[in-house]
């Protein structure tokens, strides 16, 4: 397997988008995979697709909607109002179980097809919004899992793991694509891209992240003028 090829996870919103720029500074070939799992906006594939273009990456949409419809959650079955906020115990509604699972799972089965080992996917603890699969300790045990499945060395790479929204933007901006991510990206909950709705739960996670980046950046100095 080679070392300067690898696949991001990939699903057209701030976060992957970032990794996806964030992979194309560390490999030399990078592959994208994106999932459909039944969200209710086809919105987000096209968003994928269309960055993937723009990236000049290989887009590779897989279907596991039959897979990910056991587990009842907001984001896929219209007849769920999406929770707002936290619950004091337990994830959201907006958690797809075993989301993260499968789509890592899957990415290292086709990783392997094309002779990858490095994972990108952009999770994060730090936002994690209570979702299990989101955390550190859930991707170190994953990569050790997928290692023993498959006798391979895959790596997951989580350039997300530790840092919030605004560094995040951050991150976007030091790539050099703020401006990709800010218009091109499909983040909201109600298939809005870019600035999106502003008050469904990830649109407001997003926004306070650019609110909070902007300002930094107003108060080093740096233009910000065409930002917030
Ligand atoms: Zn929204």
């Amino acid at each position: 397997m080679e070392r300067n090829k690898a696949i991001v996870v990939f699903s057209g919103g701030q976060d992957s988008t970032t990794c996806l720029y964030w992979a194309l500074r560390q490999f030399s070939e990078v592959h994208t995979i994106t999932f459909t799992y039944g969200q209710k906006h086809s919105a987000e594939v096209e968003a994928a697709r269309k960055i993937a273009g723009m990236a000049g990456v290989d887009f590779h949409l897989i279907d596991i909607t039959s897979v990910a419809s056991i587990g009842k959650n907001s984001l896929t079955d219209s007849s769920i109002g999406m929770d707002r906020e936290k619950p004091a115990e337990g994830c959201p509604n907006t958690f797809v179980p075993g989301r993260n699972l499968f789509f890592i799972s899957i990415a290292a089965v086709y990783a392997r097809e094309l002779g990858i080992h490095d994972i990108v996917t952009g999770v994060s603890q730090t936002d994690f919004s209570g979702y299990p699969d989101c955390r550190d300790s859930f991707i170190r045990s994953l990569n050790v899992t997928l290692n023993l499945a498959m006798d391979a060395q895959f790596v997951i790479h989580t350039p997300l793991m530790w840092i919030d929204k605004a560094q995040t933007w951050a991150l976007a901006d030091s790539l050099g694509v703020f401006d990709i991510v800010r218009e091109h990206t499909l983040t909201c909950y109600n298939g809005i891209p870019g600035d999106g709705c502003g008050h469904c739960p990830a649109c407001r996670l997003r926004n306070e992240g650019l609110k909070k980046y902007s300002n930094s950046r107003t108060l080093s100095g740096q233009s910000s003028a065409d930002t917030f």
